[in-house]
């Protein structure tokens, strides 16, 4: 009893900052700041994070107790000044996995991801992958070995998440005197810009002078286009995920030799061959018939995502209460649910099934708990029914998919 999952609130907490910044920029007449499609993408991308992360963490942090316990190098005790050297420490490690995370293909394949989006708002910070955070943690791995200790690392690590997640705004320009030792929003827009002068700099995430010292560091000077230089024109939950391992495979089998191999996996992405994702995105991915159309049902969208957030801050709430069958279940009905919202976006015509397999899904788990699993023929009737009668999957089609024209000339 008294056991209060703080970690519940995050979600909640960051659609309140994202209500709070999108009103602000309402007032300002600056709601061009925000992109529809490309916010719904993001926040599903972190909602995969966040829900994955519950069956991780605990095993991350027996990592760091099994270092700190086994291997550590120093036996530092806690002070003042060890939470001082701590957060110099962790922002350093930062640095270090950050400007990797852009120089070494394997490492970019996940840190990919949070660059893809062309909005520059708190839909940003969110965009962090399983990937990301599995690799993140190899490096955090440093601190427990260097001799900190695991429960101060973990507190650090919240407080370090947290200052990062307000660095993804413009509601705040630049504040040059703060640039001096702090991050700001500014200085972490220069990161998440692709103009050339932009590029490859501002790894730090709370603190500018390693920046400074390594020679990476960038003021903004000119208004920075936020993105990729070579977009993603994707917005399949799946492909955003996957693609660039994929490119790494392609450029792996082309190679000659091992050292090229070696090149394809851990060289820097700034040699990848750029003809590889046009060719990919044309095996893999369906044509859309016009790419500039809009959604028609957005509300449609917005219902499943604030369903998954829903369902997601009472499921962390309550996760160690739950058996695995039952977090298996809201795992998958979450993860379909996103890579539905994707394939909404991207107007993928297999959805239908996915829908058919959700609905079917949630019919059986709720008929398992009842005891009832033997009438599972019945929602299979009705629905294998339904859809000879009613030609369900036209009808589908023709409504959900129906692109809206009026919005554009
Ligand atoms: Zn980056
Ligand atoms: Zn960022």
């Amino acid at each position: 009893m008294g056991h209060i999952n703080f970690l519940a609130f995050a979600m909640p907490a960051f659609f309140i900052f994202l209500f709070l910044e999108y009103k602000l920029m309402q007032r300002r007449k600056k709601t061009e700041i925000f992109n529809y499609e490309s916010s719904v993408s993001n926040i599903s991308i972190g909602i995969a994070e966040r829900l994955i992360n519950l069956f991780i963490a605990a095993s991350f942090y027996q990592l760091y107790y099994f270092i700190y316990d086994n291997y550590r190098l120093f036996d530092i005790s806690g002070n003042v000044f060890i939470w001082f050297a701590l957060i110099l420490a962790t922002d350093f490690v930062w640095y270090w996995y950050h400007r990797l995370g852009h120089e070494v293909n394997f490492f970019w394949a996940a840190h990919i991801v949070h660059h893809h989006s062309e909005e520059f708002n708190f839909t940003a910070a969110a965009r962090i992958t399983t990937f990301q955070a599995i690799i993140r943690t190899g490096f955090w791995c440093m601190l427990p070995f260097i001799g900190f200790h695991p429960g101060m690392v973990i507190m650090m690590l919240i407080v370090h998440g947290t200052y990062s997640f307000f660095t993804h705004t413009q509601l705040v320009g630049k504040i040059k005197w703060l640039e001096y030792i702090f991050v700001t929003p500014s200085i972490h827009g220069v990161h998440h810009a692709s103009d050339e002068k932009y590029l490859d700099k501002n790894y730090g995430d709370m603190f500018t002078f390693w920046d400074r010292i390594f020679g990476t560091f960038q003021e903004e000077e000119e208004k920075p286009k936020y993105g990729l230089t070579h977009p993603l024109k994707s917005y399949s939950f799946l492909w955003q995920h996957f693609h660039y391992y994929f490119e790494i495979y392609e450029l792996w089998k082309r190679s000659k030799g091992f050292k090229a191999g070696w090149k394809a996996v851990f060289g820097s992405p700034a040699d990848m061959d750029q003809d590889i994702r046009p060719i990919l995105e044309k095996r893999f991915l369906q044509d859309k018939s016009s790419p500039h159309q809009r959604l028609r049902f957005r509300n449609y969208l917005y219902i499943q995502l604030g369903i998954c957030a829903l369902v997601l801050s009472v499921f962390t709430y309550y996760f160690d209460l739950l058996d695995l069958f039952d977090k298996v279940f809201v795992l998958s009905f979450i993860l379909i649910t996103l890579i539905n919202c994707g394939a909404l976006l991207e107007q993928r015509k297999w959805m239908y099934y996915l829908e058919y397999g959700r609905i079917f899904m949630v019919t059986a788990y709720f008929l398992y708990k009842e005891d009832l699993i033997t009438f599972l023929f019945v929602p299979l009737a009705i629905m294998i029914f339904a859809e000879q009668l009613f030609s369900l999957s036209k009808r589908y089609q023709d409504v959900l998919l129906q692109l809206d024209n009026s919005e554009y000339e």
